[in-house]
C-alpha cells in the first residue's frame, strides 16, 4: 500500500469519522473525495484548455468515473440552511445532511496550484479545534455554512430586488461583477475564474450608461450571512438595512473558495481567480521546491502576502486602471491589495507611520463597551476597524494623513472585527450581534462621507464576506495527526488539513 493510501485509510477509518468529513486527493489525473461512508473519482473537462486544463474555471464539466458506496460529494444544494431558522435547527449537521456546493470546481482548483497538498482533510461541521486554541465559531470547510458568506449590492446599475433566493453565485464572481458595473468588458480581468453575477446587475442601466461612476466594497470577515440578514432585519444594523431597502441581498450568499479561509478569499475577492489560480493557497502552506513553510496570514507577514501571487495575477484594481488611464483605486486594512493605487499596507511596507491610529479602544464611537472592556481581541480589532474607517473617510474627503487625493473609481475596506467576535461567541452569540451593530456604524461613517462629497447617488455599495461561520460543538474536538503518526506516516499538516506526505 502506498503511503498516500496507507493516509486515507487512516482519515476514514470510523474513529475519526465525528472529526473527518472527507478527505479530498488528485490521482492520475482525477480527483477523489473519501468518506467513512463512500467515495467518489471524478474528472474535469476544460474546454479552453483541454482535458483537466488549469484554465479558468468558467466552463469546466465534471464527469463521475466511480462512486463507491455514498458519493461524499453527491450533494451539491446552494440553499442548504439559508435563513437562520433552517441554520438553528441544523446545528453540527451530519455528513450526510449537508451540502457542497460547487464541490467539484472547489476541488479541482485547489489541485491546480504547484504546492497544493497531497491530502485536503475537510473537517466535520461540529469539529472544534480545542487543541488548537480553537473557537466556537469555526470555518474552512466545503459545508455550506462554512463556505457560505454574505453578498448584499445597492446602488446605480444594481437590481432592488430585496432579499433573493436561488441566486448561484460564488467568491469568484466579484470581481467580475464590479467590473460590469463600471461599465467595462469583465473578460478584461486577466484569468478570472467567474462572471458577473446577472442575478443582481441591472444590465438595462448599465448598458444605458446609466451605472455607478464609483463602487466601494465593504468585506465583513468571517460575517455568516444567515446572522447578517437577521440582523438587518431586526433592525440591528440600521445603515446595512438602508442599503438593502434600494438594494438586492442573496439569500443563498456567495460561496467562498476552498480553503474557506481569510486570505485566500479575500485574494479571490480581488482577482475573480480561486485560490489554486492566484496562488494564495492558505493562510500557510508548504512550499516543496524550496522546502520551507509559508505563511501569509500572519501580523508580521500581511504586508508582504501578495509576493505569494502566482505570475501575472489580475486585480480588480490593475483592471480597473488599465481600462481608465490615471485612474485611482483605493485598498484599506487590506493584505490583499494587489495593483492598488492606494494601500494601508503599502504604506506600512514603505515605513510610512500610521500617527492616528487609536492607543486604546475606550471611547472610540461605534464600539460596544460590555465587550471592548473584557475581550482583548474586540478592542484590539474595534481599534483597527475605526482607523480603517478614518481612512476610508479621509480617502473620499479628499484627504488623508497629509495627502490629497482623488475620489477611488473602486475603494475597498476590510473590516476585521466581525470574525473576532464570530469566532470568539460564535455566530449565535451577543458578541457576534454587537460585531454587526458596530460594524454597520462604521460603514455609516463611510456613507455619510459619499454624502458629503456629492457622489453617493453615484456610486454602487456593495458588502461581502471572506467566508462563512459556523457553531462548532465543544464535545467534538481531537486532531488526526495522532492516528496519521500511529500508521508509521511521516506527515507534515499545513493550517490544520493540508496534508504533505514525506515532506
Ligand atoms: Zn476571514
Amino acid at each position: 500500500m502506498s503511503n498516500l493510501d496507507a493516509a486515507l485509510a487512516t482519515l476514514v477509518d470510523p474513529s475519526l469519522a465525528p472529526i473527518v468529513e472527507m478527505a479530498l486527493v488528485r490521482r492520475d489525473g482525477a480527483y477523489e473525495a473519501h468518506a467513512v461512508d463512500g467515495s467518489v473519482r471524478f474528472r474535469r473537462h476544460d474546454p479552453d484548455g483541454g482535458p483537466d486544463g488549469p484554465g479558468p474555471a468558467r466552463g469546466w464539466t465534471f464527469t463521475v468515473e466511480s462512486v463507491d458506496g455514498r458519493n461524499p460529494l453527491g450533494d451539491q444544494s446552494l440553499d442548504r440552511f439559508a435563513g437562520l431558522d433552517a441554520e438553528l435547527a441544523h446545528r453540527f449537521p451530519d455528513r450526510t445532511a449537508n451540502a457542497y456546493p460547487f464541490a467539484y470546481e472547489q476541488v479541482a482548483q485547489l489541485f491546480d496550484h504547484p504546492n497544493a497538498p497531497d491530502v485536503c482533510v475537510v473537517h466535520t461541521a461540529a469539529h472544534h479545534w480545542a487543541d488548537q486554541g480553537g473557537h466556537i465559531g469555526e470555518h474552512g470547510s466545503l459545508g455550506a455554512v462554512q463556505c457560505r458568506a454574505p453578498f448584499l449590492i445597492s446602488g446605480p446599475g444594481a437590481r432592488a430586488d430585496g432579499v433573493v433566493g436561488g441566486v448561484a453565485a460564488q467568491m469568484v464572481d466579484i470581481a467580475p461583477t464590479v467590473l460590469a458595473l463600471l461599465g467595462r468588458d469583465p473578460s478584461v480581468l486577466e484569468g478570472a475564474d467567474g462572471r458577473p453575477i446577472e442575478g443582481v446587475l441591472d444590465r438595462a442601466a448599465i448598458d444605458a450608461g446609466e451605472g455607478p461612476e464609483h463602487v466601494v466594497g465593504f468585506l465583513l470577515d468571517g460575517c455568516n450571512p444567515n446572522v447578517l440578514l437577521d440582523a438587518v432585519a431586526a433592525g440591528d444594523a440600521p445603515n446595512i438595512a438602508g442599503l438593502l431597502a434600494r438594494g438586492t441581498a442573496l439569500r443563498d450568499g456567495i460561496v467562498s473558495s476552498l480553503p474557506t479561509v481569510t486570505l485566500p478569499n479575500h485574494t479571490t475577492v480581488i482577482t475573480g481567480r480561486h485560490p489554486g489560480h492566484h496562488g494564495i493557497l492558505h493562510n500557510a502552506w508548504w512550499d516543496r521546491s524550496r522546502r520551507e513553510q509559508v505563511i501569509t496570514n500572519s501580523p508580521e507577514t500581511w504586508a508582504t502576502a501578495m509576493d505569494a501571487l502566482l505570475p501575472g495575477t489580475d486585480s480588480i484594481h490593475l483592471a480597473v486602471q488599465r481600462t481608465e488611464p490615471g485612474a485611482f483605486t483605493a485598498s484599506v486594512n487590506e493584505p490583499a491589495d494587489h495593483g492598488a493605487s492606494f494601500s494601508t499596507f503599502d504604506l506600512m511596507r514603505r515605513g510610512v507611520r500610521m500617527v492616528d491610529f487609536p492607543r486604546t479602544a475606550d471611547g472610540l464611537p461605534h464600539s460596544s463597551e460590555m465587550f471592548v472592556r473584557p475581550v482583548k481581541d474586540y478592542a484590539l480589532f474595534t481599534q483597527v476597524d475605526h482607523h480603517g474607517t478614518e481612512q476610508a473617510v479621509g480617502i473620499i474627503s479628499g484627504s488623508y494623513l497629509g495627502t490629497e487625493y482623488p475620489m477611488p473609481r473602486f475603494l475597498w475596506v476590510n473590516y476585521a472585527l466581525t470574525d473576532s467576535a464570530f469566532h470568539e461567541g460564535g455566530p449565535h452569540s451577543e458578541i457576534a450581534r454587537a460585531s454587526i451593530r458596530d460594524t454597520d456604524g462604521r460603514i455609516g461613517e463611510v456613507l455619510a462621507a459619499l454624502e458629503r462629497r456629492g457622489v453617493r447617488e453615484r456610486t454602487t455599495v456593495f458588502l461581502c464576506a471572506d467566508h462563512g461561520m459556523e457553531e462548532s460543538d465543544p464535545a467534538v474536538g481531537g486532531d488526526w495527526s495522532p492516528a496519521l503518526a500511529a500508521a508509521g506516516l511521516d506527515v507534515r499538516d499545513e493550517a490544520f488539513g493540508f496534508l504533505y506526505i514525506d515532506p
